[in-house]
């Protein structure tokens, strides 16, 4: 059965480039092995897709090179899949920083894919194994359900992270088979894992504060969230796309007040550290890590120097991470097929004609907020122009 283009994997980029290929009056098929398609955009954002970002920019992709993924996010833009959304009479909201949701379920993304994709007359075959791969002047493709020819062949089998619901390393597989070169890949968009102190941990989970985290120039305000073997939250999220193993992290806990001075201005308060710092911390914080780390005593008996030892451990807590918490528990991953081989117009390989790469397989990684999704959307969107 010959096509214009097959493209593997019915998440996210995949179907959007289906959609995108087959309104130009493309034959496309698309392959996905999971029973389902877009078992991912399913679970997403509790539920609710936060499918893009009022605000996306370069600066909020991590990639070897920078600037690949300019040329794609301004063909297809956040304002453009709203008028999509809107179009198909999805209720969304915005949550916070320019996130945008569905108000009813994640499911509403999916079935306005499928719509698409049925008016495009796209072939999806579900349960679908790809056998093998080859290349002469087309692309054969080997599956479970018989063996296809196309012109175009597009990979759009995303990332490593959450295994449960079928991701795979096949795409960088199809990458090695073709020689292309990979960014080292990591799970990003994850909890970390505490160096030391694991029982501290333990006795804080569950515990949030508003923090400021940074690691090198790249710095987060939102919320930490403690758990039992070490942080998470969004803002730790944010940065796991830029921690580096052996190097600490800076943690903010109190952004909003510099505790020196306070302290200083303080410094007759005959309170309990513990309980005058429950004004800036949660109590249970206040507690556990003043306990831990000083004596607790009223605040008039702390000298100049224990002061300033107690203000830089919250504006400035240094920590280190021994890991992250794994492609189990990850949104993302970091690196992929590296840009130097794709066109950063049409996400073709650069020595191997006719063959895509799209999606989160690709060395681009946004931030939480929307920004994966829309770069699913924006290079699935660039290589359909063209397949
Ligand atoms: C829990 C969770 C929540 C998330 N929430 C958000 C969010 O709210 N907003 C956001 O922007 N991003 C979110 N993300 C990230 C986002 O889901 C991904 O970046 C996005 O889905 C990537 O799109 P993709 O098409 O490249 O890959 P995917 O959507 O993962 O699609 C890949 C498809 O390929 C299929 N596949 C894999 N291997 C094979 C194979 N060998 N043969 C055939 N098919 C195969 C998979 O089954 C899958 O259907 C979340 C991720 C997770 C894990």
């Amino acid at each position: 059965m010959k096509f214009d283009a097959i493209i593997i994997g019915a998440g996210a980029a995949g179907l959007f480039c289906a959609m995108e290929a087959g309104r130009r009056g493309r034959k496309v098929l698309v392959i996905e092995h999971n029973a389902q398609v877009g078992r991912k955009i399913l679970i997403s954002g509790g539920g609710r897709c936060n499918f893009t970002n009022r605000a996306v920019k370069p600066e909020n992709f991590v990639s070897r090179n920078p600037h690949f993924c300019k040329s794609a996010l301004a063909r297809y833009t956040p304002q453009d899949f709203i008028e999509l959304v809107k179009k198909h009479r999805i209720e969304f909201y915005e949550k916070k920083l320019g996130q945008l949701f569905c108000r009813e379920s994640s499911h509403q993304i999916v079935e306005m894919l499928l719509a698409e994709c049925r008016k495009a007359t796209i072939e999806i075959r579900t349960n679908c194994t790809v056998k093998n791969i080859s290349k002469n002047d087309l692309f054969r493709v080997e599956t479970s359900q018989g063996n296809f020819i196309a012109e175009s062949l597009v990979i759009a089998t995303g990332g490593l992270s959450f295994p449960k619901i079928g991701a795979t390393d096949f795409g960088y597989r199809i990458a090695r088979q073709f020689d292309l070169k990979i960014v080292e890949t990591k799970p990003a968009l994850v909890a970390l894992v505490a160096a030391n102190s694991a029982a501290s941990f333990k006795k804080l989970a569950g515990v949030s504060i508003d923090a400021s985290v940074s690691f090198g120039k790249q710095s987060f305000r939102e919320n930490i969230l403690f758990t039992h073997r070490g942080l998470s939250g969004p803002a730790i999220l944010q940065i796991s796309n830029y921690w580096q193993k052996n190097k600490t992290v800076s943690i903010d806990l109190s952004p909003s007040a510099d505790v020196s001075e306070l302290l200083e201005k303080n410094s007759e308060n005959r309170q309990n550290l513990d309980n005058f710092l429950s004004r800036i911390l949660p109590n249970r914080f206040a507690e556990v890590f003043i306990a831990e780390q000083f004596s607790n005593k009223p605040v008039n008996q702390f000298g100049k120097t224990e002061r300033e030892q107690i203000a830089s451990k919250l504006n400035d807590w240094q920590i280190e991470f021994s890991g992250t918490e794994g492609y189990d528990k990850a949104e993302v991953t970091l690196g992929g097929v590296s840009t130097d081989e794709l066109s950063s117009q049409t996400m073709e390989c650069k020595r191997v004609k006719n063959l895509y790469f799209i999606g989160e397989l690709v060395d681009v990684t946004g931030w939480l907020g929307g920004y994966n999704f829309q770069w699913a959307w924006s290079s699935g969107f660039a290589a359909g122009q063209v397949v």
